[in-house]
């Protein structure tokens, strides 16, 4: 079984080629709630490993197929930090990728360990999810092996944030009834206030989850969005599960709207009835409304808003 998958086309990384660094089976330091994999208790160590040599073979050949991709995406079935040979794929990786970006998807839950934490600085991009800021909720959703705590966890992804260089995202799944109340989503937003990032990507469940949970609509995630300080760049990613209930917004409510949370193309299409959508282009023509790019999403926002960003020195208090 080769371990590349893809290329995958997301909007939010570009074109990307996946590593799997555990393509056999699903192994995993948590047992969350939504996975989309097979239930399966969480486990410390990786026990079917594979050799960095294979990998890198697989993936010189599909670089040779898909030369044109923007992103090498490491991922697993599982948590991809938990392959021992981290630091040194990652090198070998340099040695091949030319222009390419090197990306990985945690769950952040090893990077309060010091070789997990300085592996991923030599990363180009880095998400990193965090769906819960209580010890309650975390062991809830999340369930996590013995031993991983979330204060360690929202430690390391604060140290982390104040020391990398490239690209931070941090991820949050909202699952109904455990980490959508207004006590999580202020606990959240209290810890994201120390994380300087380029994007909060919120979603919910979109596939089959492992456990009989449920996701919100969008509207639910559009409204507890807006729980959220309006400083923090939350973006909001599910479609799917996530249907919308278009909207009539005159005006003055597409500014307000957008004044206290920029919104993407999509949001607009998923929120605004057509008459809407037809004042927002008005103002978007008039210079009222403008666009910020933040790692290939597109946001609007009120054009006087343009420059009212959390300054980058600010946030590394
Ligand atoms: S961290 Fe990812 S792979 Fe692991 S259990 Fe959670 S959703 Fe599944």
């Amino acid at each position: 079984m080769s371990t590349i998958f893809g290329p995958i086309h997301s909007r939010r990384f570009g074109v990307s080629l996946g590593i799997d660094l555990s393509a056999s089976t699903k192994q995993c330091n948590f047992d969350c709630l939504y996975c989309e994999l097979a239930p399966l208790p969480a486990i410390t160590k990786q026990h079917d490993i594979t050799p960095v040599e294979t990998i890198i073979v697989d993936l010189k050949h599909a670089l040779t197929q898909h030369p044109n991709i923007d992103v090498i995406t490491l991922t697993a079935n599982g948590e991809p930090t938990m392959y021992p040979y981290l630091e040194e794929l990652i090198a070998q990786i340099d040695t091949i990728k030319g222009n390419k970006q090197t990306l990985i998807l945690s769950n952040s839950a090893y990077l309060s360990d010091p070789k997990v934490f300085h592996t991923l600085l030599k990363l180009d991009q880095v998400k990193l999810s965090l769906d819960a800021a209580t010890s309650e909720v975390f062991r809830k959703i999340d369930r996590p092996a013995e031993g991983i705590n979330i204060v360690d966890i929202i430690n390391s992804i604060q140290q982390f944030s104040h020391v990398y260089h490239g690209k931070l995202f941090i991820e949050i799944l909202f699952v109904r009834g455990l980490n959508d109340t207004h006590e999580e989503i202020a606990a959240l937003n209290q810890a994201l206030l120390a994380i300087p990032c380029e994007r909060i990507d919120i979603g919910t469940i979109d596939r089959p989850p492992a456990y009989p949970v449920e996701g919100l609509s969008f509207n639910e995630l559009f409204d507890l969005s807006h729980h959220f300080d309006t400083t923090l760049p939350i973006h909001i990613v599910s479609r799917t599960h996530a249907q919308a209930i278009p909207s009539t917004f005159s005006h003055n409510d597409i500014i307000t709207t957008l004044d206290k949370r920029p919104l993407t193309e999509d949001d607009i299409n998923a929120l605004f009835d057509e008459k809407s959508k037809k004042r927002f282009q008005d103002l978007l023509n008039e210079g009222k409304i403008t666009s910020i790019e933040r790692s290939n999403v597109i946001f609007y926002l009120p054009s006087q808003n343009k420059e009212r960003k959390r300054p980058k020195t600010a946030q590394k208090s």
